[in-house]
């Protein structure tokens, strides 16, 4: 059996009766239809007719094919000079029904299957997937059981990386620092009462002192890398659409992690007024009726940067204004983190500086350089830290099934991981990434002269930051070095007592 059969049956319905004109559909369809449908395959490949039936106003077709001209193809290919032949005995197409389409392909069987969009049934055996599909024809003429083979082949290509363990190589390795504590900084400062749990999963309330020290990383960040490169500060939207998801190719992916955003299918009172009634009554926020009067229009800010684009979408761009530097300091980040949360390192809410740079593949290869060796300063002189750097494959590449090309390294993560005495475990703080041409792509912009624009981006987590300084160096600013006390101050103001 070949490595990919297609089995389509369609039914043409037409606006007159067939029957007297059966010879010349006959004809059509051994002289004109064979050489169609094999036209741009090897010899002795592409799709045949393997049956054809007359009666009254329908004709019925069952295509067979391989690889070379999917069935489907060849139905549409069909559909042009079949309407000609009916135009000459003035007879239109009035539909075109699937009656049943079959594909069935070599498959791994290791890699199960449960549920495909557009296919009806699926079964696996003896090392074959037979698929069922479930389309009509608009689902054709959309390409759908083309996606739905690039589906299957992204599925094989994930299968195949998620065996292996994930691909972390070590690039670069600090000094080895002396610890000055071995706690868990977040216990050390819930007991002080620098932080309080907030109402939401994974969310705190930070106190003047842990606020006072975001604020000094983030100074540190201006003062050390932002400003000597040439950035310049804009303010990016933190609730994120749909539309910009699918460009950036997250829309593909985020589902398990997203914090969804709804709006209300209205804003009219009297719409709302039982939900309201039932919550007076019961003093319960009724979920089951909020659901239904509700739209999901999107998720918070995930990564930061991809609502950024919208501001250049569709633009082209002269080459002398490259390479753009900005950087988005302006709210929170939201994931769903599920079972991982875990103190101030793993949180479903949190602060991230957002850096974006965006020139030609070798201005942003060799920013994304620059952006490393003043990053290590910042560890070296000013925080004083144990980490190290590792390159690790990019989320999109690994959720794209295009885990192959990073071996390239040039398109990919850098990782900043430290280590935490307390846990003896290592935590990624912050990451550089070069994004290669996937941003200017997905929303379409171009430059002047033509050439391939590529953007990195490198996002700083001020929570993960705090997280791994205070883990090794403790909450004692007279045990941070004087370059970082410069940022903070030799005492964390304090407001708060309770009784
Ligand atoms: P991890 O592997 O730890 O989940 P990630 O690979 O999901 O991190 P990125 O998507 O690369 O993280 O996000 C960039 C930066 O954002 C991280 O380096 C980190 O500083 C911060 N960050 C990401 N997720 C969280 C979180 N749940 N809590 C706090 N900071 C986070
Ligand atoms: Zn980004
Ligand atoms: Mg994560």
């Amino acid at each position: 059996m070949p490595d990919i059969q297609f089995r389509l049956v369609a039914v043409v319905r037409c606006s007159g009766a067939l029957e007297a004109i059966r010879d010349e559909l006959a004809a059509f369809m051994r002289d004109r239809a064979e050489p169609l449908l094999k036209r741009g395959a090897p010899p002795g490949c592409g799709a045949i007719i393997e049956h054809c039936s007359v009666s009254d106003d329908t004709l019925e077709l069952e295509i067979r094919s391989d690889r070379f001209v999917r069935a489907h193809d060849a139905l549409l290919r069909l559909k042009n000079g079949l309407s000609r032949l009916l135009a000459r005995h003035r007879i239109g197409i009035r539909a075109i029904e699937i009656k049943s389409y079959e594909v069935s392909l070599e498959w791994d069987t290791s890699i199960k299957l449960k549920r495909l969009p557009f296919v009806r049934t699926l079964k696996h055996e003896d090392g074959r997937l037979t698929l069922v599909l479930d389309v009509d024809y608009a689902a054709l003429e959309r390409r759908i059981p083309d996606r739905l083979l690039k589906l299957l082949e992204d599925k094989r290509e994930a299968a195949s990386w998620k065996g292996k363990s994930e691909h972390w190589e070590l690039l670069f390795e600090s000094e080895h620092r002396q610890w000055k504590f071995d706690k868990d900084p977040t216990e050390e400062m819930v007991k002080r009462g620098w932080i309080v749990h907030a109402a939401g999963r994974g969310q705190w309330i930070y106190g003047p002192q842990p606020t006072r020290i975001f604020r000094a990383f983030e100074q540190i960040l201006i003062e050390e890398v932002l400003r000597p490169l040439g950035y310049v500060e804009m303010i990016f939207p933190k609730f994120v659409p749909w539309a910009v998801w699918k460009r950036s190719g997250h829309a593909k992916g985020i589902y398990p992690e997203v914090y969804y955003v709804c709006t209300p299918k209205t804003r009219d009172p009297e719409y709302w007024e039982d939900v309201m009634d039932y919550y007076k009554i019961t003093n319960e926020v009724p979920l089951d009726m909020i659901m239904e009067r509700i739209e999901p229009v999107g998720g918070m800010c995930y990564a930061q940067c991809p609502p950024f684009w919208v501001f250049i979408q569709g633009r082209t761009i002269p080459d002398d204004i490259l390479p753009i530097k900005v950087f988005d300091r302006s709210g929170t980040s939201h994931r769903y983190e599920s079972g991982g949360l875990h103190g101030i390192e793993r949180l479903d809410e949190f602060h991230r500086v957002e850096i974006v740079w965006i020139g030609t593949k070798e201005q942003v290869i060799s920013h994304a350089e620059e952006l490393r060796m003043r990053y290590r300063r910042i560890f070296d002189e000013i925080l004083d830290i144990e980490w190290r750097e590792a390159w690790v494959t990019p989320w999109f590449m690994a959720q794209e099934g295009r885990a192959g090309l990073a071996e390239l390294k040039e398109v990919g993560t850098v990782d900043f991981e430290a280590i935490l005495p307390y846990s003896g475990k290592w935590l990624e703080f912050q990451n550089v990434s070069i994004n290669g041409d996937k941003y200017p792509k997905g929303f379409s912009v171009k430059l002047q002269s033509g050439k391939e624009l590529w953007s990195g981006c490198s996002g700083v987590g001020l929570e993960r930051w705090a997280a791994v300084l205070l883990a090794q160096k403790g909450l004692e600013p007279h045990n941070w070095s004087d370059a970082l006390r410069r940022y903070t101050g030799d005492r964390l103001p304090g407001v708060f007592r309770f009784l």
